[in-house]
């Protein structure tokens, strides 16, 4: 190789699993790779989370924004009508597989023979999209594994199939859920039953859904570095502990944070921040009108589900606690269909009084509100994360994947919340905001303004989040000149 050629800048393709909680991280580091580093990036949706993207991305904007990112889509395998929302959205587990994988390819092909781009340098995929790996591997290009959820749950997935050989999963679902499990290394004295992973809850080691996970977090090892949302001061002893089956990881997180500390011309309406529903910006207005701190934000994000009685138990609890409350009851939320809900005139009558009911909330914007004090929330990884950036602490009713997990660091080993898991009864809510919101705020306020404080260094000039990007796109710069002999190798 001419060592005096310009070399042309990398190319990275990103390819998320197709929910809101996958996409929003992985389109920070797009915009992140585009704005700061001025690499190429093709990122690949399905065609279903494509076109709702496409419905709510301000094109112009984004296109000025970040010029060298564009989109391509795949197909998910489901058929047209499929909701993929909810519970359901894990069918897609089971359909992405053999037409995804070949379009997937055909996407890297075809960019293989585009003029006006450089080739594929690497691949970053997401930690459940292990097929991903296999046409990286095929095709001779670098990939990188990222996965969505913090470092402790990935850890923990790591254990999982010794958690079954050694007797402790599957357990039935009213087994001693306060058992303690202390043969995880790092956790020995931080999780019960009932703070595993939900899959670790279905009562059949065979179970499709626990044998995908296995198969997918043993795949992620074959990738050649791992990236996680979160930064080294949350989590460094289990960090470490990764560090023993990863030969290099990239903490870089909190990844929305990153990417505003480093983008100095964003502004919240650009709309690139990968949502896939419309934010209800009036509830920004309705809070405006509310006493500084006083405010209970409640979200249960994009998957969970409740049912009718769940539903009236937390409003109950809300108006019960007498705090004022902003509730996100997105499309779906309610099993079954949501029209038919009688609302008890005495809930009518608190939520006038004192609440704000929307579909969906520009939550960064809502957390960062001055007269939000708490959050009530399912726990998944993003929210936690944009919590403790904010320094709003949290109740957690977490229902599944890695929320458990989550709410069991954020009341026991971080304490910035409270953890309500499988109880959501009208007193326990109401004892719960009422504990968060008075009883038990200066003790937790305290924990969470030091961790707030970590994660707005971390993402700081010199902080670890911040060098730990540099070091990513410095690594895939270097892998650029190996990828480009690798594809003319393929192509003779
Ligand atoms: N979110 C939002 N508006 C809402 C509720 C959620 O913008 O009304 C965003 C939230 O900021 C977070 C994401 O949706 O970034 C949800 O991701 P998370 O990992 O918390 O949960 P999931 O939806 O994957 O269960």
């Amino acid at each position: 190789m001419d060592v005096s050629e310009p070399q042309p800048q990398p190319h990275v393709v990103i390819l998320p699993f197709p929910a809101q909680g996958h996409i929003k991280p992985m389109l920070m580091l797009a915009q992140l790779f585009c704005n700061n580093a001025n690499f190429y990036v093709t990122f690949v949706n399905t065609h279903h989370t494509h076109n709702l993207i496409h419905k709510l991305i301000n094109k112009t904007n984004f296109k000025r924004l970040f010029p060298t990112l564009r989109f391509e889509a795949i197909p998910d395998g489901l058929p047209p009508q499929h909701p993929r929302s909810g519970p359901q959205v894990l069918d897609i587990f089971f359909t992405m597989g053999f037409e995804s994988k070949a379009k997937f390819k055909d996407v890297l092909t075809g960019l293989h023979q585009q003029e006006e781009w450089s080739p594929p340098t690497c691949i970053i995929a997401d930690g459940i999209m292990s097929f991903a790996i296999d046409v990286a591997e095929d095709l001779h290009i670098p990939v990188i594994t990222f996965r969505t959820y913090n470092a402790s749950c990935t850890w923990l997935y790591f254990h999982i199939q010794n958690l079954i050989q050694q007797g402790e999963i599957p357990f039935q679902g009213d087994d001693d859920m306060d058992r303690p499990i202390a043969c995880i290394p790092g956790f020995e004295s931080l999780l019960r039953r009932r703070d595993l992973p939900s899959i670790c809850r279905l009562e059949d080691a065979q179970n499709p859904i626990l044998q995908f996970y296995i198969t997918q977090t043993s795949a992620m090892t074959r990738a050649s570095a791992l990236i996680l949302n979160t930064f080294d001061e949350l989590e460094s002893p289990i960090i470490s502990k990764l560090g023993s089956l990863f030969p290099k990881i990239y903490t870089i997180g909190p990844l929305h944070a990153l990417f505003k500390s480093r983008t100095t011309h964003y502004t919240e309406s650009d709309s690139s921040n990968g949502s896939l529903r419309e934010q209800d910006m009036t509830c920004l207005t309705w809070l405006d009108s509310q006493p500084s701190k006083s405010v209970i934000y409640v979200s249960f994000g994009s998957v969970a589900t409740l049912t009718r009685d769940q539903l009236l138990e937390f409003w109950y609890g809300l108006v019960n606690s007498e705090k004022p409350f902003l509730w996100v009851i997105r499309e779906g939320l309610l099993l079954g269909d949501d029209t038919v809900v009688e609302t008890p005139a005495e809930l009518e009558v608190g939520t006038t009084e004192s609440g704000c009911i929307v579909r969906w909330a520009p939550q960064e914007e809502v957390l960062t509100h001055r007269a939000v004090g708490g959050f009530l929330t399912h726990s998944g990884w993003n929210s936690t994360l944009e919590s403790i950036l904010a320094g709003i602490p949290m109740i957690c009713w977490p229902q599944l994947a890695d929320q458990q997990v989550n709410s069991r660091c954020v009341s026991e080993l971080w304490k910035v919340g409270l953890d309500m898991k499988d109880f959501c009864d009208r007193s326990t809510v109401e004892k719960m905001v009422r504990n968060l919101m008075e009883g038990k705020r200066e003790e937790i306020m305290k924990s969470i303004a030091g961790n707030s404080k970590m994660a707005c260094d971390s993402v700081k000039e010199g902080g670890s989040s911040y060098c730990n990007l540099e070091k990513l796109i410095e690594d895939i710069r270097s892998m650029r000149s190996t990828t480009k002999n690798i594809a003319h190798v393929g192509n003779e």
